[in-house]
């Protein structure tokens, strides 16, 4: 089920290894931020359907980063319209050439086939989908390409896996994790303006989000000793 978060914004929190995943309308495009695994998709189509979209209908979608519990759901959805998939190039790269190690999807034991992506973000550009713009930051940690997304008119950061509710992040030890890399991105995050955040799992945060992020650092930073 997705739940409001704005006039245009919705976030469906996964209760399974699916990440969320938000659905945004700009009008004319609609837009997921992230996928989720993909063994729900009927589930995903349906709950679409039920705040007026539906998968055949998404023209475009984002990823935070390319770990399979975002990305899986995105081949259900190729299989029958062709969104334009944008992700950081550092893993957009990576998936262009061929290389989906950095999906995990071995390690998870699933095979991934290859997959293009359209759009290689970068650090710093404005993303624009229809009447909706994100700033792309690029926030490794978590993972080399891992990104947040700001929309400034509304005070959202949807943060992906760097950062989490209750002073909690993104792990680090999947390949091209860097604790110390965390902590910096984390940093980063306390500066941004925003009042909501959008995280990859868990709750969304709908007040205060700045302050949980001040949070997320200052454990990140006392747990792995960077600054
Ligand atoms: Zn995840
Ligand atoms: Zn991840």
């Amino acid at each position: 089920m997705f739940r409001q978060i704005s006039d245009n914004i919705y976030i469906r929190v996964s209760n399974s290894f699916d990440s969320n995943i938000i659905y945004i309308n700009g009008k004319e495009k609609q837009i997921l931020i992230d996928a989720g695994t993909g063994m729900y998709s009927d589930a995903l189509n349906q709950d679409l359907v039920k705040i007026g979209s539906s998968v055949d209908a998404i023209t475009d979608i984002v990823l935070t980063h390319s770990h399979i519990d975002h990305i899986g759901g995105v081949l259900p959805i190729i299989d029958t319209s062709s969104p334009k998939l944008h992700l950081h190039k550092s893993e957009g790269e990576m998936i262009n050439s061929g290389d989906m190690r950095l999906t995990l999807s071995t390690t998870f034991g699933v095979e991934l086939p290859p997959m293009k992506i359209d759009n290689l973000l970068e650090e710093g550009q404005t993303l624009c989908l229809g009447d909706v713009c994100f700033k792309v930051y690029s926030t490794p940690g978590h993972s080399i390409g891992s990104i947040c997304l700001h929309i400034e008119d509304q005070g959202i950061l949807i943060t992906g896996d760097t950062m989490f509710p209750g002073g909690s992040f993104g792990r680090v030890d999947f390949p091209t994790g860097n604790p110390q890399q965390l902590v910096s991105s984390l940093k980063r995050i306390t500066e941004w303006e925003f009042v909501i955040a959008l995280p990859g799992h868990m709750n969304a945060i709908t007040s205060n989000a700045k302050r949980q992020a001040e949070s997320s650092y200052q454990m990140a930073s006392s747990m792995f000793r960077y600054q």
